[in-house]
């Protein structure tokens, strides 16, 4: 049955423009148009969703109870921001279209998002596109994605096997399978990957629900897989309904994925004797589905690698270089930034140039860029951890914030 059939209400066709006094209430994240992320260069100038998913993160920006997309500016504005934006590089930065408050495939969200993709085909761009979705993708839509000519799009659709409609009201349609197949049937240069998440221990673990997932991934170029966000805003709404939560009150982690989940989900990939690649990371799948090496360095992080095609290692393999400190410092200036920085094996530690500048370099590098909260070490000890042998507290200092940083490199905000 489609959405609509099970009386999934999917916004108006022509989308209303957000006032100015309603913008000026909006959460700062939420009112952001072009903010950088670890995916991408992510454009988000439509607000707003009536696809319910109950673990949705709008939760967290006050913005889940807008049940109809608004649009914040012009798509012609939008496009003017996205491209103007100081870390927008032709061909170079990875770009995410309406991955943050909304569906991209909804009647009125869709010309927006094809807008947007033909104004930067039509300049001969070959970035990266990421465009996350679980509604209803069609034949028409893959065929006018097959008329880019230019840009790598990838489709990523959101399943997971949940059936419980208080958690994803569209699990009652058969809307998004139906997507995959399509996308999957009529794509030619068009990237699709199974986007398998939220992942939940006691929603949809169990090994059948997990062979099913499976199943459905056959027909598509990449698998990629990941926990969801336990915070007390998802938490409360799913409880409410009646819905059990795992993770108690644990709420400091980022994406939950316990280690032994993980393992099964792995292992429920081997057992099921697909030929689709499975990777831990969304960079990795959409690269994959490019035949392009990993654009954000995650070889410096080599325990992520161990279930990755052969081919698809050695293309990361040859990619990998270690920055040397000319190649650290034309970034820097290329985007107008400063930081000390220490270049070590898999990646280079920087200071004080928070999230979205560190991804700009890390995109540019294809080079982990790690965030090291001790000017001191970097001051003191110039640009290399050569010729300086660092004093007991020292190390275990770094030590410290090293693994805290190979932890997030696993489990950070895709
Ligand atoms: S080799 Fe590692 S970094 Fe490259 S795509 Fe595979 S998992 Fe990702």
């Amino acid at each position: 049955m489609t959405a609509e059939a099970i009386g999934i209400h999917t916004g108006p066709r022509t989308l209303p423009l957000l006032s100015d006094q309603a913008k000026a209430q909006l959460d700062p994240y939420m009112a952001l148009i072009v903010g950088y992320r670890k995916s991408g260069l992510s454009l988000n100038h439509i607000i707003g969703c009536p696809l319910d998913c109950g673990y949705c993160v709008r939760h967290f920006w006050g913005n889940f109870d807008v049940k109809v997309p608004h649009l914040l500016c012009t798509t012609d504005e939008a496009i003017e921001q996205l491209v103007g934006h100081h870390a927008f590089q032709p061909h170079v930065t990875p770009i995410q279209l309406f991955n943050k408050a909304t569906d991209p495939f909804l009647p009125g969200v869709k010309p927006h998002l094809f807008q947007v993709l033909h104004a930067l085909d039509q300049r001969g761009y070959t970035n990266h596109v990421l465009v996350i979705t679980r509604f209803k993708v069609t034949a028409a839509d893959m065929s006018e994605l097959e008329t880019l000519r230019h840009l790598r799009v990838t489709l990523l659709f959101t399943y997971s096997g949940i059936t419980d409609p208080r958690v994803e009201p569209i699990a009652k349609s058969d809307a998004t399978v139906t997507s995959i197949r399509t996308a999957a049937a009529h794509k030619k240069r068009t990237g699709v990957v199974l986007y398998w998440r939220p992942i939940v221990p006691g929603w949809n673990d169990a090994p059948d629900t997990m062979a099913t997932v499976l199943d459905v991934g056959r027909v598509v170029d990449a698998i990629v897989f990941t926990g969801y966000y336990h915070k007390p805003e998802n938490a409360g709404y799913l409880r409410e309904l009646g819905v059990d939560v795992p993770y108690a009150d644990d709420y400091a982690r980022r994406k939950v994925m316990p280690g032994e989940l993980d393992a099964r989900v792995v292992a429920a990939w081997r057992t099921s004797g697909i030929g689709t690649p499975l990777f831990r990371k969304t960079s990795c799948g959409v690269a994959f589905a490019h035949a392009a090496p990993d654009y954000n360095g995650h070889w410096g992080v080599r325990e992520l690698c161990d279930i990755c095609p052969a081919a698809q290692r050695q293309r990361c393999a040859d990619d990998y270089r270690e920055p040397v400190p000319a190649d650290v410092d034309t970034v820097l200036t290329q985007l107008g930034y400063t930081s000390d920085y220490l270049i070590e094996d898999g990646h280079v530690w920087t200071h004080g140039l928070g999230e979205q500048r560190r991804y700009a370099i890390q995109h540019t590098l294809r080079h982990q860029i790690w965030e090291l909260d001790q000017p001191h070490y970097l001051h003191a000890h110039g640009r290399s951890l050569l010729g300086h042998t660092p004093d007991a507290s020292q190390a275990a200092a770094l030590a410290g914030v090293r693994a805290k940083f190979e932890n997030a490199a696993r489990y950070e905000d895709d």
